[in-house]
């Protein structure tokens, strides 16, 4: 993880949540105290800060940090961006790919903010739809182009682990805006992806 990430209390915080998993492993009925689960709290409270290190990121500052006048009008397009996120609602991972392309308006991102700004909302607690809707609008709200086109495709641990057990579901969510509203542009981001 690039090191602007900054999270407040961080130490504390992880002792705290450290405390919890050790509770929480007692009340599944194991022993946290055997030595397989001896440093298991330590490692679960790292790891569950590390994978919500979204929260400590201005995904706003992030592109206005790389913006640069560019006459170019072209589709930009990055696509295969990898993620892994949280679903708010079991805290299990959904991952997968986001796929983004803006038309320019007289400025450009730099290409790598793109993908740091799937992970800064990705490192979140998540619904892949918000999730969706946050990057488009951030793009277009920051950047200002004609349009910004985002597709994401991502598999639920929830959704295959428990319950229906749908293992080979893929779940795709999309959101534009401005010219990418129009079909052929968005016909056009399409072809662009393979699709
Ligand atoms: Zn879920």
């Amino acid at each position: 993880m690039p090191d602007d990430f900054t999270r407040p209390g961080s130490a504390d915080d992880m002792f705290e949540l450290a405390r919890r998993v050790h509770d929480i492993l007692g009340l599944l009925g194991e022993s946290p105290e055997r030595p397989g689960l001896q440093d298991t709290p330590m490692r679960v409270a790292k790891s569950l800060q590390s994978l919500t290190q979204g929260y400590g990121a201005d995904p706003r500052r992030l592109i206005e940090s790389a913006l640069f006048p560019e006459a170019h009008r072209g589709m930009v397009t990055v696509k295969e961006i990898e993620f892994y996120s949280l679903c708010e609602h079991h805290m299990l991972p959904f991952f997968g790919r986001a796929h983004v392309a803006y038309l320019p308006a007289g400025q450009i991102v730099g290409l790598s903010k793109i993908a740091r700004l799937v992970e800064v909302f990705a490192r979140r607690l998540q619904v892949q739809e918000r999730m969706t809707t946050q990057i488009c609008d951030v793009l277009t709200e920051v950047l200002r182009p004609r349009g910004v086109a985002v597709v994401v495709e991502a598999r639920h641990l929830c959704m295959m682990m428990r319950g229906v057990q749908n293992q080979h579901a893929t779940t795709l969510t999309t959101a534009v805006s401005g010219a990418f509203t129009e079909s052929d542009v968005y016909s056009e981001f399409l072809r662009l992806l393979g699709r």
